[in-house]
């Protein structure tokens, strides 16, 4: 929704600022100084405004009321349009150019914004096809309902019915119909996929994969050789609980194993783990007060949240936004949480995840430029949610935080960790056909995709294509058209979540049993992560400062010692 939205925003305003743009001035100086006047004025228009808009969003969440949505939309708009200026780009092309910016924190500065003007300089006729078809499809994807026996079925009751039916003729015709919403939208899509493409080679970019990779600063191949790396770490682990899934799921449904099909695994992508596991960690949570657990063990890290607790807004309410996120309202220590807690282990974990993208917030670098007071990459905070979010079920963490006993602890150790560990690698699997597939869609829109996709789900998920499928199961994926080329980001989440576990449970901890560490009560935890993690901000570029903070760049090892096992 959000790329919608920038797009949309972008083509209302890129007209107005093409007007204002058309008598150019001569070319200006590209000093050091220079550039500082530049940035000065950049801030002063970008800082209040990102701080209503933020304040806005967050309000427009809590109160669902149209009015407010309006309010927040408005103030993006206006926010965009500082971006899409033409003028002040070529004044950041110029200064790019000049190479007269050298003092580091500026180079930085340059750097960054640049990529953020550049992605808003289309022009505004493509701009506008791009929006009408995104939103043409996100229309078609709300208003899909799969038909099932005459019955119109939600996304929920399907996943609901794969998820607790035996019924092998309403398991397929549940699967199946929910692929329907692919015919829909597959040739939108497609279309929308070449316009991508277009917009990408007009500012430069070999195509759209690459642009939002190379904007992203990722660079294509380095991430591709990870998805390699870590394809060649899971793949034996993966095809041994693949089988293991598969004896329990043939039983379930009293099926011979060759006999499985993709609708018998639990969800409609398997991209979740089936439930083969009986732990049922609920039962710890029901009667607790989660935001004081929360409170407690990030206080108990060196990472105090209670002025965060203070500012957010933690309860279900009517019309209030259902998930969860947490928002860095203005940079300097105003990190907020809005969800809807109720006592159970998602929300455990949930908030943990989210007090964990406010802490890597509230404790940034306030002596750094405001554009560099930021994360180092969405995915790098997402890494740091991630770590404490898991802990939720962990025994080990649990017990520490005085939840459970010792000995129910070691009772749950075992389906724990295995419940953990399946979730995990079959969540790296999925996101494995996810990354291959949009790069290869982007590359070639016009090979045959709804084989290609399927040729990738045999690979790397090990399914069953059903017998003379050819449909566009791909489209029915809707992160490929409305999110693109941001999956993967999940999953170099999980990577360095698990990387920065290691680090931490061996060299900052020097912990003896590195693998059952809940970092309770250690304030060295928290102490490393401000110093390392939180405080360089965007100072650098995410490896880098990966790569200062472990001691290595970003590598799948740790995740697959983590959840595979062995070295
Ligand atoms: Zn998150």
């Amino acid at each position: 929704m959000q790329n919608k939205l920038i797009l949309l925003i972008s083509a209302i305003f890129l007209l107005a600022v093409i007007i204002a743009a058309v008598a150019k001035k001569p070319a200006a100086p590209c000093t050091e100084n220079d550039f500082q006047k530049f940035l000065n004025s950049y801030e002063a228009q970008v800082i209040p405004l990102s701080k209503e808009v933020a304040l806005a969003g967050f309000q427009a969440s809590i109160s669902g009321k149209d009015e407010d949505f309006k309010r927040s939309t408005d103030l993006q708009i206006q926010l965009n349009r500082i971006t899409a200026d033409p003028t002040a780009f070529a004044r950041l092309k110029a200064f790019k150019a000049g190479g007269k910016i050298k003092e580091p924190l500026l180079r930085r500065q340059l750097e960054l914004i640049y990529n953020s003007y550049l992605e808003n300089q289309i022009p505004i006729v493509q701009l506008e096809a791009l929006v009408t078809l995104q939103t043409q499809i996100e229309q078609k994807f709300n208003t899909f309902r799969a038909q099932i026996d005459g019955k119109t079925m939600t996304d929920n009751d399907i996943e609901q019915t794969l998820r607790t039916s035996c019924d092998p003729r309403l398991l397929e015709a549940a699967w199946k119909g929910s692929k329907e919403v692919g015919r829909l939208v597959a040739a939108d899509i497609l279309q929308l996929v070449k316009r991508r493409n277009a917009a990408a080679r007009q500012l430069g970019f070999a195509n759209f994969w690459q642009m939002q990779l190379q904007l992203g600063e990722q660079d294509p191949q380095a991430i591709e050789s990870l998805f390699d790396e870590l394809d060649g770490l899971t793949r034996e682990g993966f095809s041994a609980l693949k089988k293991t899934i598969d004896g329990f799921l043939a039983a379930r449904c009293a099926l011979p194993a060759e006999q499985l099909r993709p609708w018998h695994y639990q969800n409609r992508f398997f991209q979740e783990a089936p439930a083969i596991y009986a732990v049922d960690l609920d039962l710890y949570y029901k009667d607790k007060d989660l935001v004081k657990i929360s409170d407690d063990f990030f206080k108990g890290i060196g990472l105090p949240i209670a002025d965060v607790i203070a500012r957010s807004d933690l309860y279900g309410k009517p019309g209030k936004y259902q998930h969860a996120f947490s928002s860095d309202i203005d940079r300097s220590g105003d990190a907020r949480v809005l969800c809807s807690v109720t006592p159970d282990s998602y929300w455990m974990n949930t908030l943990l995840h989210e007090f964990g993208h406010s802490a890597y917030s509230k404790f940034n670098d306030r002596q750094l430029p405001w554009t560099l007071r930021d994360a180092a990459h969405a995915f790098t905070t997402e890494a740091i949610a991630n770590l404490f979010g898991r802990f939720a079920s962990s025994p080990a963490w649990m017990c520490d935080m005085s939840l459970i006993t010792a000995a129910e602890a070691e009772r749950i150790a075992a389906p724990c960790r295995d419940a953990l560990r399946l979730q995990q690698m079959v969540f790296s699997r999925w996101a494995q056909v996810m990354f291959r597939f949009e790069k290869s869609m982007y590359e070639n829109p016009d090979q045959d995709l709804n084989r290609r996709w399927w040729e990738l789900v045999e690979k790397y998920q090990l399914l069953k294509m059903p017998e003379g499928r050819n449909e566009p199961d791909w489209a029915a994926k809707i992160h490929i058209a409305l999110y693109p080329c941001y999956y993967h980001n999940y999953l170099l989440g999980e990577l360095l979540a698990s990387q920065f576990y290691y680090h931490v449970a061996e060299k900052v901890l020097g912990a003896a049993d590195v693998q059952a560490q809940g970092f309770v009560g250690r304030p060295e935890v928290g102490r490393f992560f401000v110093a390392a993690v939180f405080k360089p901000g965007m100072r650098w570029p995410w490896n880098e400062m990966i790569e200062r903070a472990t001691g290595e760049k970003l590598t799948a090892k740790y995740y697959a010692r983590q959840f595979v096992g062995g070295k």
